[in-house]
Order: structure tokens, then sequence, then C-alpha cells
């Protein structure tokens, strides 16, 4: 074994150990899977489909209501439910903003208009696949449209980063994704086993010793789009190693934002 493959299982084998603390205190580890920007059906979205379905673990695929091709829908199998990724994930920020579909100047009038009607043809398209969970391009949205969210339609909200409460904003639950596996301000390809192993360990830890709020699954957050190789090897290693293992419970959409 060289270096690099001493690293790899070093990572790993910290993981598993962190998995193995939980199991230790009594307590069950509890992921969940976001993958965002889904439009059309393509080889990747197919791909991401039957590695959910091999795996036996769900998927919520957060899908760009305005941009949404109806042959979409007839890919997704039994364990993939559909959240909503903003209405058309265009860049609106005004110049020195950072990159946001909705932009703190925008009225919240116009933006809840925006957001309803999307919400409207995505639920259409979806049918029963449809989780009404706002999951924001680029994990961001101004605080002033919180509060009028359940009124257009959503039952919950989903971002990047620790959830600094569980709700929101009442009849909102808030479920964030705290690992993302691509590096989007370097290669823009896959994170690496390494630095994505550390960021779930983190959180499992905080989440473990108090640091961060325990009831918040860690969330794992995906871009099919853009994966590589090595991204797509990662994610199934990922599944493969953690779906049998008892104490741990990838959970669904649809339990997490109780729309059963
Ligand atoms: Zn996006």
């Amino acid at each position: 074994m060289g270096p690099g493959a001493t690293l790899m299982s070093g990572a790993w084998g910290s993981f598993h150990e962190e998995i193995a603390r939980w199991g230790e205190a009594g307590r069950a580890v509890e992921f969940w899977w976001r993958d965002d920007d889904a439009a059309q059906r393509d080889p990747a979205l197919e791909r991401l489909v039957a590695l959910s379905a091999r795996a036996g673990v769900p998927v919520a695929l957060a899908v760009i209501p305005r941009r949404a091709e109806s042959s979409l829908f007839g890919a997704l199998g039994e364990t993939v439910c559909v959240l909503q990724h903003g209405t058309d994930h265009a860049n609106r920020a005004a110049p020195g903003e950072k990159k946001t579909e909705f932009p703190a100047s925008e009225p919240a009038d116009s933006a809840l208009a925006r957001l309803t009607s999307a919400r409207e043809r995505l639920q259409v398209l979806a049918g029963k696949r449809f989780v009404p969970v706002l999951a924001p391009p680029w994990n961001r949205l101004p605080r002033h449209l919180l509060p009028h969210l359940r009124a257009a339609g959503f039952l919950g909200l989903s971002g990047y980063g620790v959830r600094a409460i569980a709700e929101t904003t009442p009849g909102l639950t808030q479920v964030n994704t705290h690992v993302d596996i691509i590096d989007w301000r370097g290669s823009r390809g896959f994170v690496g086993e390494q630095a994505a192993l550390e960021a779930a360990v983190r959180h499992l830890a905080a989440r473990r010793t108090g640091a961060a709020e325990a009831g918040e699954p860690t969330g794992w957050l995906t871009h099919h789009a853009v994966h590589d190789a090595a991204a797509w090897d990662f994610l199934a290693q990922l599944l493969e190693s953690t779906r049998a293992v008892s104490g741990v419970s990838w959970r669904s959409g649809e339990e997490l934002f109780h729309t059963f």
C-alpha cells in the first residue's frame, strides 16, 4: 500500500469508528441524501437513481421546476422523492451579493408568487413523489421569506450547514445537508474521500457531544451532473459500507419532513 491508500483506509476507518461510538452510546446514526439540480433524464440521472435503488437508500432529488422535463419523472423509482430547487435557478444577485435566486432586494410578494407557481408546476409533474420542501439554489434564502413559506405551500426547508433551530417558523421543518462531496472552489470535481469523510465525522461528533443539535440527521449533498468517476465510486462505497450497518439508518425525505 502506498501513502495514498493508507490515508484512504484511515479516513474510512475514522468514519466507521465514529459510527461505532454512536452504537456504544446506544444511539442510532441517521443520515439522509439530497442530490441537486435535476431537470432532465440523462445518463447521470439514471446512474444516480440506479445507485439509490441498488443500495435501497432513499435519495431526495432537488428538481428545478421551471427547467424540469416531464420525461425526468418517468425515470424515478421507489427510493426517490422530489424536493423543489428554487424556481428557475437563475442568479439574481445584486452586484456584491453572493449568488442567489432570491436577492435581498426582491419584494417578498414577488419571490413568493414565483415560488408558488413553480411549486404548482412541479407538484403536477412529480405527483406522489413530491415532498413540499424548498431547497433554494446555492442554499441561500433571505430570512424575511421564512414566515411566509408555509402559506406558500411548503412544509420544509433544506439548506447547507448546521441548522439553527429545528423549526425555523411554525409548521416549517428545516433539515440541512452537511457534507458536500463536490469541491466547488477548486477542481469542481470530487472533493476527495478524506475531506468528505472528515466533514461527516465532524458533524457526527458535534452531534454526539452536544456541540451541534443531536436531532438533525447528517445530510450528504451530491450533484449528479458534475460527478467524476471518483465521486461516483465514493458514493457507491458510502452507501455500500453503511446501508447494512446496524445502528445506521438512511432516512427518506417523506420521513424527515413528516409528509406521510
Ligand atoms: Zn443548484
